[in-house]
């Protein structure tokens, strides 16, 4: 039984070779030392001895490197299963209950953290506490709670926040119930049959009192934003990160470059077989979205990634294929290493956790993933994750069942 799975933690990681997301040159035969759930050394085998004793996990034969950082993603949705929506609008326990399977599969493909990018009646708490308290496995969560949406705009699924004294409302409700960060509906999406991807729904002044909210309670706002004045007015108001921003124009970026907005790639939901083409393929408006979707960024975002604007990614509901997304920035033309950095640091900078995260420099949480294969040399190695460990105990391995739970709390 997974509950009787006993804690397997670590003190030393001996790697294959370790790339540890700083930026160095990877070491071969290496070695990561692990106190109290954090990094306390990392280096060359031969000036990094292991203390006689210690618990050692064997990766001599891996290449090991930071947990993978999913920036955006929702734990409830299954994209396949069709109306986004309506599955966030099931009662709370089926959410939990499928949340928990999902979240498995995205821990037991590498992601170590998840930024969570809209649940409704704030389950995304709840099992960020559950996880953290080491009641059911999963990646650390960071989440937004209720999406900030207008009446008549995308994402919308029970609350709605029209004009900025609304807005404030719920960023504090939202703030109160304990969410971390805020989620504001900026434009339309692909995946709802009634609004565009250019439609703009709030106005400056609704976008400036979500992005003051936030910046008096010490965080930020991440706005789902594809294209036109919705995406301009959020990163001229200094929203931190633009999700998905599909149809982005060059001018677009090049203001994005110029305020540090962080660009949140989202490719498999709407690129990979299994998106919303199996779940909502049907729907002939959602079907012509998704192909104009697809077109424009083909042809777009080998140019935006190149631009030097930062970027990061995230499976956006895509359970398990962040590898995926790293994949796609490959063929847009990213090299390997930044595709790493990508699902690493520059997650951890963008989703601003890189204190603790994003790589494996002493002092950083010990969240790392074991792969089987060098994925410097091919990405899709990725897809063979074979061992991950967060905080120093190891989630997922050969031999383990699946992800057991690393500690116990009877009552909650
Ligand atoms: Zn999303």
């Amino acid at each position: 039984m997974a509950d009787d799975a006993p804690a397997l933690t670590f003190q030393a990681v001996r790697c294959g070779t370790l790339f540890d997301g700083t930026g160095a040159e990877p070491v071969r035969d290496a070695v990561i030392l692990i106190g109290d759930g954090r990094v306390a050394a990392a280096g060359p085998a031969a000036s990094t001895p292991i203390p006689p004793g210690a618990a050692v996990l064997d990766c001599h034969d891996r290449f090991v490197m930071p947990g993978l950082i999913d920036a955006h993603s929702h734990i409830s949705i299954v994209p396949g299963l069709g109306d986004q929506i309506g599955q966030l609008r099931q009662r709370p326990v089926p959410q939990a209950l499928r949340a928990t399977a999902n979240l498995r599969r995205d821990l037991a493909a590498g992601t170590t953290t998840m930024r969570v990018m809209t649940e409704v009646d704030f389950l995304d708490v709840e099992m960020r506490d559950a996880i953290g308290a080491g009641v059911i496995p999963g990646p650390r969560l960071v989440v937004a709670t209720r999406g900030i949406t207008s009446s008549n705009g995308h994402g919308r699924v029970h609350d709605s926040f029209d004009g900025p004294d609304e807005i404030r409302r719920g960023v504090r409700e939202n703030f109160r119930r304990g969410a971390d960060i805020v989620k504001i509906f900026a434009t339309g999406g692909v995946s709802s049959p009634g609004t565009t991807l250019k439609a703009s729904v709030y106005g400056r002044d609704e976008i400036r009192a979500a992005v003051e909210e936030a910046d008096r309670a010490g965080s930020y706002v991440a706005a789902h934003a594809h294209g036109g004045p919705g995406l301009r007015l959020s990163i001229e108001e200094g929203v931190a990160t633009i999700e998905h921003c599909g149809l982005a124009t060059d001018d677009d970026i090049g203001l994005m470059i110029e305020k540090r907005t962080w660009l949140i790639c989202t490719f498999s939901i709407f690129m990979h077989a299994t998106g919303i083409e199996q779940g909502d393929g049907r729907e002939p408006a959602i079907m012509d979205k998704l192909r104009a979707a697809r077109r424009v960024v083909e042809e777009a975002f080998p140019r935006h990634l190149a631009s030097g604007v930062r970027f990061a990614v995230g499976t956006d509901s895509m359970h398990g294929l962040l590898p995926f997304e790293l994949e796609t920035l490959v063929r847009f033309g990213v090299s390997p290493r930044d595709a790493l950095l990508a699902g690493t640091r520059w997650g951890a900078e963008a989703c601003r956790l890189d204190g603790d995260l994003g790589t494996l420099a002493p002092g950083k949480r010990a969240d790392l993933i074991a792969v089987d294969g060098d994925p410097l040399r091919d990405i899709r190695a990725l897809q063979r994750v074979t061992h991950v460990v967060k905080d120093g105990q190891l989630q997922a391995g050969p031999g383990l069942a699946l992800c057991a739970p690393t500690t116990r709390r009877d009552e909650r």
